[in-house]
């Protein structure tokens, strides 16, 4: 039997269509939103037993990418998802428009450092991805060269996980539809105002060709050892959901152990 999150994989190497994949559904959850937050809040508590744990054995690290279109709700999964597990343990980074000294370098330069250290767990809002969508989408360089880079990204993460690091990529699915009422709310709501850029809108009128671009970096870069999950995300609740389910299972799937105890402390008294 497939497991609940196994559902959401991109199968390494076979095509991929989201218009098959509608973002409003809740494939394998019977449930409703109260219901799906009740599980979500479930799995987080052991998703936070878990971050504590690989930070305590100190050997393994842990890379989350998220990408979405805009308004796709990547901080909003970051917020609901991470929001009881020891900051610590946890560092997130945006990724926007490259720099100058980052445009002077290749493209992965910016991302390396960002990768984690030993018990860490690196969440990446927006990633090296960026260099095969935007990048693609607005001719930043020619066909070439984004489809060599399919090659140097699987190449990059498969190095970084024999190194010892556990990858994960989500892709937040959202509908066109979804997008307009979420860009909307940034305009009509004044406490959503300060997100508004008029960037949105010209990135939407590319929207078929960032789906295209996203179809087939997914199915590029869609590995054994870093897989991509594409999520339903038009509902916040099921979103959450998935991805506490496959950071949960992902997590008990390191076998994490407590590192190795001086015993020569045993029966100490602490005076
Ligand atoms: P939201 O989804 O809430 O709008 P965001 O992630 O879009 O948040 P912004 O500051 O609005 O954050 O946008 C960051 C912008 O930087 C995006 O338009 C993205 O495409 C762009 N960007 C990121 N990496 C690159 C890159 N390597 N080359 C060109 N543009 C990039
Ligand atoms: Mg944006």
């Amino acid at each position: 039997m497939t497991n609940f999150h196994e559902r959401f994989q991109v199968a390494p190497g076979k095509k991929l269509r989201l218009r098959d994949i509608d973002p409003r559904t809740t494939p394998g959850f019977d449930g409703d939103k109260e219901a799906g937050r009740a599980r979500t809040a479930l799995r987080n508590a052991r998703l936070e037993e878990l971050q504590d744990l690989l930070y305590a054995n100190g050997t393994r690290r842990l890379l989350v990418v998220l990408q979405a279109m805009d308004a796709g709700g990547k901080d909003g999964t970051i917020r609901n998802v991470f929001d009881g597990v020891n900051p610590q343990g946890v560092k997130v980074t945006c990724f926007k428009q490259p720099t100058g000294k980052e445009l002077a370098h290749d493209f992965l330069w910016r991302c390396h450092p960002c990768t984690p250290a030993a018990g860490e767990i690196a969440i990446w809002n927006r990633s090296h991805y960026e260099d095969v969508l935007v990048a693609r989408v607005h001719d930043l360089v020619n066909e070439d060269c984004w489809r060599r880079r399919y090659e140097h990204i699987v190449a990059f993460e498969s190095m970084l996980a024999d190194e010892g690091t556990t990858i994960v990529k989500f892709f937040l699915h959202i509908s066109k539809d979804e997008q307009r009422q979420r860009l909307q709310e940034r305009i009509d709501d004044p406490k959503k105002r300060w997100k508004w850029s008029s960037r949105d809108l010209d990135e939407r009128a590319h929207w078929d060709d960032y789906q295209a671009a996203y179809e087939e970096a997914l199915a590029a870069t869609s590995t054994k050892k870093a897989p991509w999950f594409v999520v339903p995300a038009d509902r916040n609740w099921f979103r959450d959901l998935v991805v506490s389910e496959v950071l949960v299972a992902i997590l008990q799937a390191m076998d994490l152990r407590l590192p190795p105890v001086d015993s020569s402390i045993d029966g100490l008294r602490v005076t």
